[in-house]
């Protein structure tokens, strides 16, 4: 314990708190605008195991909010997972990274990830989203997901943080997935083009490339690291969801409940054997 670099977290959550928080081992699916935030905030607070993946290189279009990116990461082609490992360990040097370069549905990812404490997903796609959902319900393993968005030429903007804890609620039982992202998400391309034709949707959108700016991502992961601390220290119970409404300036508590009989939350629940899932999703 390094008592005079936290000194001014003992004053808040004291010895045992801190160690809660540097015991935890973190997975962060997706090391992107809100992964890095996430990353960041996370090795201040003091976590120092963390498994980090996502499949992704770093695009100059990146550069307006992954924290850490430079621009000779988008000339050597470095994948986002290493400027975020890169990023944690010049917050501390001695902290433990393993970079994990390719999607999360893939078996050692799958086998890798049973080891962590909890899982951030901060991906950009729901069917990767119901992916996280269903391996966190088997392992009983607690889930918090990040989502941010901007919608309607910026009509509306902000975001949300779910955690899933003990098993009494998920994304799927309070209606925050969308149906037809998560189909369009398993559809083969010849059936993404048919959709596309039949129903207009927009391609620019469904491939995470639409509009997102660093405040906003920076305001959920901020919400969602304080729901983390709050939890691992004791401070209080984490909220199940909370909603950030930019346009009004509001942050929300969510008083919807969740559906009854959730298959993922309820049905499956601390299952413990993930052996099929892999064949769930390709
Ligand atoms: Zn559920």
């Amino acid at each position: 314990m390094e008592e005079k670099r936290y000194s001014r977290h003992l004053a808040f959550f004291g010895v045992e708190g801190q160690k809660a928080i540097q015991n935890a081992k973190v997975a962060i699916i997706g090391c992107g605008g809100l992964g890095s935030h996430l990353a960041q905030q996370l090795a201040y607070l003091g976590v120092r195991r963390f498994i980090l993946v996502d499949a992704d290189h770093v695009e100059e279009s990146n550069l307006n909010r992954l924290i850490g990116a430079i621009s000779e990461d988008v000339e050597k082609n470095r994948f986002k997972s290493d400027i975020i490992s890169r990023l944690i360990k010049m917050i501390s040097s001695e902290s433990s990274v393993i970079t994990l370069s390719h999607s999360v549905i893939h078996e050692s990812a799958i086998q890798l990830l049973q080891d962590s404490d909890i899982l951030f997903g901060c991906v950009d796609n729901d069917s990767v989203r119901l992916f996280l959902t269903h391996y966190t319900s088997i392992l009983g393993t607690p889930y918090i997901d990040l989502s941010s968005e901007i919608l309607d030429g910026g009509e509306e903007f902000g975001g949300r943080v779910m955690f899933s804890l003990n098993g009494e609620s998920c994304l799927m039982c309070m209606g925050e997935l969308d149906q037809n992202e998560i189909r369009r998400g398993f559809s083969t391309d010849t059936e993404k083009n048919i959709d596309d034709r039949m129903y207009g949707v927009s391609q620019e959108l469904l491939d995470g490339s639409g509009p997102s700016v660093v405040s906003i991502n920076g305001a959920v992961a901020s919400l969602a690291v304080t729901e983390f601390m709050v939890w691992r220290t004791g401070i209080r119970v984490p909220k199940k969801l909370l909603k950030y409404y930019g346009r009004k300036a509001e942050i929300r508590q969510s008083r919807d409940t969740p559906l009854k009989d959730c298959y993922y939350c309820k049905g499956i629940y601390k299952l413990k054997d993930v052996g099929q899932l892999r064949n769930y999703y390709h």
